[in-house]
């Protein structure tokens, strides 16, 4: 059986000092989850997120990285920077990554490898618009989605990843795809998984739901027979709906 995965996503938002306070204020929360559970900071926020986790079951994890390993590419981080002070997990092709920094299949693909090379777990989104929602294009947009950024992985790399399907019109939004929507989008990237690495992989790899997971929503998403877990943005800034999401299943 897979395991539920959780992963807070906090964007722009935390210093530092919050961080800190936010690790030691839901540790005890969760500490007897059998869930994953990751939390992915802001650069600033990595090494004193990663001080503060230790002796807990929180993991940390980044927002970004680029694909080149080092060189003149200014503001920049590299897997292997990442990697350095002990991240094991990186978000990869986010919508609002893809919308406001023009990244296209073909960069988050490059991240994947990238991710994979230093030994981090890319949690690589993918996701349709309302609009492609709205003209039957959903399950054909996720499909070439999940299909680009994975070309070129073996078998051996595939697991590693974590695939987090977020319809963007449910980003942000408070509107979260129903039970069913969400459990057959996640079944369609299964689907073409299982086309590529076949059956067994395909049973194995988690993937997660993403788009206003809140405590009230969590628990009937999470038992859905085909959502791993979820990629939570807005509630998981806040301590004790974060915890109650883990706590959801
Ligand atoms: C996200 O940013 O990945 C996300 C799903 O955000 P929210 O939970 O706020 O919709």
């Amino acid at each position: 059986m897979r395991k539920k995965v959780i992963a807070g996503n906090w964007k722009m938002n935390k210093l530092p000092n919050e961080a800190i306070n936010f690790i030691e204020e839901i540790a005890p929360k969760i500490k007897n989850t059998e869930n994953e559970v990751i939390l992915c900071v802001p650069y600033i926020d990595l090494f004193y997120s990663l001080m503060a986790a230790q002796g807990t079951n929180i993991k940390i994890g980044a927002q970004n990285i680029h694909f080149e390993e080092k060189g003149a590419y200014t503001g920049e981080i590299s897997g292997s920077m990442l990697k350095s002070i002990g991240v094991q997990y990186v978000i990869v092709g986010h919508s609002e990554r893809r919308q406001y920094f023009a990244e296209t299949d073909e960069i988050v693909n490059k991240k994947i490898k990238a991710a994979l090379k230093y030994e981090l777990n890319p949690i690589v989104c993918v996701g349709e618009t309302k609009q492609q929602r709205e003209q039957g294009l959903a399950s054909k947009v996720i499909e070439e989605q999940t299909k680009k950024a994975l070309e070129g992985l073996d078998e051996e790399d595939i697991l590693k990843v974590i695939i987090a399907y977020e319809p963007i019109w449910a980003i942000g939004t408070g509107e979260t795809a129903t039970v069913e929507d969400a459990n057959e989008s996640i079944k369609v990237i299964r689907n073409q998984i299982e086309q590529i690495y076949g059956k067994g992989v395909a049973e194995k790899i988690i993937i997660q739901y993403g788009g206003s997971v809140k405590s009230t929503n969590a628990k009937e998403l999470f038992n859905a027979s085909d959502i791993d877990g979820g990629l939570v943005g807005g509630a998981s800034l806040i301590p004790e709906e974060f915890a109650n999401i883990i706590n959801a299943v």
